[in-house]
């Protein structure tokens, strides 16, 4: 029985993936954050950067940052595509300057902030350990801001 072979996804579908709002790896870190009885706002426009995830009780900010568009350093996602080597370079140069002005808005205004990358959601995913030992991380930091730790 030949095998059905998926489509390939269209340039921009793969951009809206991966730029887009509610990804996968964002949902996934939400209901994990939700299970460990967090509440928290998503996509905050009244803050800098509108972060992904946002918990009030606790003046933390959580963004859900993809390896590509952010350029995660020394990761395997963080790629510079072959052709228009400038235009990238400077689109992800531009991007990395904005994570950085807006991080440095939010800790001005007291507000904890925490990136977690792509490539960490996936191997949580993948490896139990992993996933204990990332979200335990991620919850002392989100308590850590008011000193509850
Ligand atoms: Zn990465």
């Amino acid at each position: 029985m030949a095998k059905k072979k998926k489509r390939p996804m269209t340039r921009s579908e793969t951009m809206a993936r991966i730029k887009g709002k509610n990804t996968k790896p964002e949902v996934y870190l939400r209901k994990l954050l939700w299970h460990e009885g967090f509440r928290y706002r998503i996509h905050h426009k009244a803050l800098p950067g509108s972060p992904d995830i946002y918990l009030a009780k606790y003046k933390t900010a959580i963004f859900v940052n993809g390896c590509f568009w952010h350029m995660h350093e020394n990761c395997k996602h963080s790629t510079i595509p072959k052709t228009n080597q400038n235009f990238w370079k400077e689109k992800f140069a531009r991007n990395v300057a904005r994570d950085c002005r807006n991080h440095k808005a939010l800790l001005d205004m007291g507000i904890n902030v925490i990136v977690v990358w792509g490539c960490e959601i996936e191997e949580m995913r993948k490896v139990e350990q992993y996933k204990e030992d990332m979200l335990s991380f991620i919850k002392e930091s989100i308590m850590g801001n008011l000193g509850l730790t």
